[in-house]
């Protein structure tokens, strides 16, 4: 099987069968965004204790490659703390750039299956959807955090 293929099947396998669908109830912070240039739709929520994505689901509609990536990034990014997934999701950005490659992206698990959609730069907007979601899903939740320092103090 070619890399191609390869990545085809696990582009298709998360589109069918989601990992973290469902939002979560009294989530810590949550984003929805949509995509007009395709229709898609992503609404993500997190929960964070002391600086680790506790939970992370999403709900939402649109192509394979959108549903794919939020799926893909929500199984990556659970249990992973907040600084991490913030440089997991600049590597996802640098890669769909074309920046970056090579020994860093087995880290984007999964997600490194979406690295061929570059070459179709329409889709890369619903590639960047659910990790630009979850980008500010973690500024929320930091603001929040802050906020409560603030109080405490
Ligand atoms: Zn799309």
């Amino acid at each position: 099987m070619s890399t191609d293929s390869l990545y085809q099947e696990v582009i298709l396998d998360h589109f069918r069968n989601p990992r973290c669908k469902g939002c979560l109830e009294n989530a810590h912070a949550a984003a929805a965004l949509y995509n007009p240039l395709c229709g898609d739709q992503i609404d993500l929520s997190i929960n964070v204790r002391a600086g680790v994505i506790t939970e992370i689901g999403f709900a939402g509609h649109g192509c394979s490659i959108s549903q794919a990536s939020a799926s893909m990034m929500s199984e990556l990014l659970k249990g992973k703390t907040v600084d991490e997934s913030r440089r997991l999701s600049d590597l996802f950005r640098s890669m769909m750039r074309g920046e970056r490659g090579g020994e860093e992206l087995p880290d984007l698990g999964d997600a490194v299956a979406l690295e061929g959609v570059r070459k179709f730069s329409a889709r890369v907007k619903c590639a960047m959807l659910a990790w630009e979601a979850v980008e500010r899903c973690i500024a929320e939740s930091l603001k929040k955090r802050s906020t409560l320092r603030v109080i405490e103090e």
